[in-house]
């Protein structure tokens, strides 16, 4: 999952943005409502987080504009405490969820984790052949055995699941699961797959992960 992280203030910005990246989140931050709106345009995000107290432009105004633009990606605004007209003015201008601050992070990511699977439209466990990975539990198994992964591995077999039978182009591997720091020529895509590949399919007769040639990767039982 890629984020956008809209907040002014850098302590917090930073703060939120680590927490995510823990999470194996991809994530990119704005400093301004314009370049919030610069970067919503620039990239497809699975989710923004808008605070609404911004320098240059109103969060509303920017939240406003971004569903004016027929952009769907889920929004969870931040708001001042008390301010019970600010997040129904917030709601009324597309967002789809509210974070009173000072928050607390697990609440945070329990928000961002309900939004994201909204956006993408899965459940909590997804499952494809003898394959399980726990979006809460951030676990994975294959036939009944708990495979260890790291939070990269993880994002990526959860963005493949998703999609899956689907082939999935390398460019929006790289869109969603990587922030806007990845440099386009690396070959950590094809790193992070090969490892990937190993801990699924390693020794197995059936093999999941398939590399599509010039395209990008899919989970299949065909060879
Ligand atoms: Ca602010």
């Amino acid at each position: 999952m890629r984020v956008l992280v809209v907040e002014d203030e850098r302590k917090v910005a930073s703060f939120v943005a680590r927490s995510l990246r823990e999470k194996a989140w991809a994530v990119d931050v704005a400093g301004t409502g314009r370049q919030a709106l610069e970067l919503a345009q620039a990239a497809e995000y699975d989710l923004i987080l808008l605070d609404l107290r911004l320098p240059d432009r109103d969060g509303l105004e920017v939240c406003r504009e971004l569903r004016e633009r027929g952009l769907e990606t889920p929004i969870l605004m931040l708001t001042a405490r008390g301010l019970v007209d600010e997040r129904v003015q917030g709601l009324d201008a597309g967002a789809d969820d509210y974070l009173v601050k000072p928050f607390a992070l697990a609440e945070l990511h329990a928000r961002i984790r309900a939004l994201g699977r909204r956006g993408l439209n899965r459940g909590v466990v997804l499952r494809f052949a003898d394959l399980t990975l726990d979006r809460r539990r951030r676990t994975v198994e294959r036939a009944g055995e708990r495979l260890t992964l790291t939070q990269k591995e993880f994002a990526l077999l959860e963005f493949l699941l998703v999609r899956a039978p689907e082939t999935v182009p390398r460019s929006e591997i790289v869109e969603h699961v990587w922030d806007s720091s990845f440099d386009s020529e690396s070959n950590l895509v094809e790193v992070y797959m090969n490892r990937l590949r190993q801990k699924l399919d390693h020794g197995r007769a059936v093999k999941l992960l398939h590399t599509v040639r010039g395209v990008g990767y899919r989970l299949g039982l065909d060879s």
